[in-house]
Parts: C-alpha cells; structure tokens; sequence
C-alpha cells in the first residue's frame, strides 16, 4: 500500500468546510497593524517614523492604512500601548470594497462610501453567483503572493467546491485577481487582459503590493492606475482564506464581512 493511501487513511478529510462552517484555523492569522481601542493617544512624528512604508499617521489622529502595512511588526514591539494586530483573515478587516476603508479607525464617512460600493458591487455581480473564473496576472509580485494563491488549489482549500476555477484566458474570467506592486512594464498586459473579460467583471488587488506598491511605495503605486479595483485584500502576503474570501465577497457568494449570503 503506497505511503499517499496509508496518510490518506491517517489523516481523514482535510478540506475546510468554510464558509460553511466556522474554521478555527482561519481565524488564527494575524492580520495587518491596527490601532488599539484602548490607546491613551499622545503619538507623535516619532510613531510615524517606526513605519517603513509610511502606513502610520499621527497627524490629527491615530491611523493605520492597512493597505500599506507588511506586517513588519516593528509598530507593536515598540509602541504595543498605542498598536496591535487585527485579528483573523475572514473577518470585517479581510478584505474591502473601497480603498478607504482600509484606513483604521474608519472615518464616519466612509461607511457611506462603502455602502456605495457594496451596492454597486452586488448589482454587477448578481449573475456570477454560482460559478466564476478567476484570470490571475502579477504585475510585479516579489511571489509571495503566487504561493498563497497556488495554496487555494490544493486540498485544504479545494476552491472547485465553491464553483471557482482559474483559467488562462481573459475571454473565460470573471475575476481579475491582480498581484505585485504595479510595474511600468506591466500596466499594458493588465489593462489588455481587463479589457478582454466580458461584462460582469470584478477586479481584486491581492496584498499590500497591489494596494499601495509596498515597500516601493515611493516609486510604485500598486494596480489601481491600470485597472479599477473593486475588491482590496491587504496582507504581505495575504493568507490563502484572505483570497479567498474576497473571491467570495466579490461575486456576491459571501456578505461583507464574512456572512454568507447563498
Ligand atoms: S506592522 Fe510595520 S508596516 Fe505595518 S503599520 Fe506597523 S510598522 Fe508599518
């Protein structure tokens, strides 16, 4: 009997049953840097200068651009009365539908803008509910995201259970999953590959490279100029749950937040 039956045997399923049911698993990933509920205040440009990519501002107010943050952890050593890490990779912090709402704590405005977008989002999407493509481009990945993404193949995962499935043609996707911090070089193909996908279609920038351009951000500003985003994952890399509960909240399968919605 080969060594693969005798480990099968050994180690039962493992597919997650998620979103179906909770994963304890998927609730243990850290997520990006996010200010504390409790933090006494007091920051100055010094907190600011902790941060390699810029993510911190203490201007007026505390915040956090977790589209930005790499999850360098250097904020939480040295400030951890001020910042902590946000808990989880399927919950409200996951993934957004609009790049402002990745800025914590959220100004009271943006859940207008998010609403906005939700709306928008599902009245696009409605059709895609049952089975989706997915095109992935890297426009400039370090490939850190690339392993998260292969991860959703496998058997943890088994994206093909929720009817998703990648393809290598633009004509066959109704997902654009975008990946790297969005090199000159690779605007064009992007903006090609995007043009040729049929209606509906829903853009996804995967990791804090997509968001922003990461640590680049000063020469690179992440997928947005080339393509319009719709669905912003942070993370450095984000986990494979992180992709793929965007996937799901960007064709309609799963609510904001992670509340399903079949
Ligand atoms: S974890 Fe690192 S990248 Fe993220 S906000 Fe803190 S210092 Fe910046």
């Amino acid at each position: 009997m080969s060594i693969w039956v005798l480990r099968g045997l050994r180690d039962g399923v493992v597919t997650t049953r998620w979103p179906e049911r909770p994963d304890e698993y998927a609730g243990s990933w850290r997520g990006p840097a996010a200010v504390r509920p409790d933090s006494a205040g007091g920051a100055g440009a010094e907190v600011e200068r902790l941060c390699p990519t810029g993510a911190i501002e203490a201007f007026d107010r505390l915040r956090v651009d977790q589209g930005r943050c790499i999850l360098c952890g250097r904020c939480v050593a040295a400030r951890p009365d001020l910042f902590t890490w946000s808990a989880g990779a399927t919950g409200p912090a996951a993934a957004a539908v609009a790049r402002q709402a990745l800025v914590v704590p959220q100004e009271p405005e943006t859940d207008e803008a998010v609403a906005a977008a939700r709306a928008a989002l599902a009245g696009r999407t409605a059709a895609l509910r049952r089975s989706v493509h997915v095109r992935h481009v890297d426009a400039g990945s370090d490939g850190s995201e690339e392993w998260e993404i292969q991860a959703l193949l496998g058997p943890v995962y088994d994206i093909g259970r929720l009817g998703v499935f990648f393809t290598a043609s633009p004509r066959h996707a109704d997902v654009l999953l975008v990946t790297g911090a969005g090199t000159a070089g690779m605007a064009g193909p992007l903006r090609t590959t995007y043009e040729g996908m049929p209606d509906p279609r829903v853009v996804i920038a995967v990791g804090t490279d997509a968001a922003s351009g990461g640590l680049l951000g000063d020469r690179l500003t992440g997928v947005a100029g080339a393509v319009p985003v719709d669905v912003w994952v942070p993370g450095s890399p984000p986990t494979p749950f992180g992709i793929l509960n965007a996937l799901l909240i960007a064709t309609g399968i799963l609510g904001y937040g992670g509340k399903g919605e079949r």
